[in-house]
């Protein structure tokens, strides 16, 4: 037999997990992904964009993708400057 997470989170809550991915964005339920839609982890996004752009010079922005329905962090896309220098 079979005793995985669904497996326990069935037993202490008697249901059965319909899913274990989100229909929206098809992620993992249980992933403790960032959200959007949650302050402190928009922050946490925020800071994460803020470092990358301080690191790295040929990145010009990042555009933070995320599901339109629930608001989880999809990914983070670098926008890189257009510039000669970047192929040096
Ligand atoms: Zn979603």
């Amino acid at each position: 037999m079979k005793l995985d997470r669904s497996y326990f989170k069935e037993k202490h809550t008697g249901k059965k997990p319909e899913s274990q991915y989100t229909i929206c964005c098809n992620q993992l339920v249980d992933r403790d992904i960032l959200n959007k839609n949650n302050k402190d982890d928009y922050e946490l996004m925020e800071g994460y964009c803020e470092a990358s752009l301080q690191q790295h010079t040929a990145i010009d922005h990042i555009k933070i993708e995320c599901c339109e329905e629930c608001g989880r962090l999809i990914k983070y896309v670098s926008v890189l400057t257009q510039t000669r220098d970047n192929w040096k």
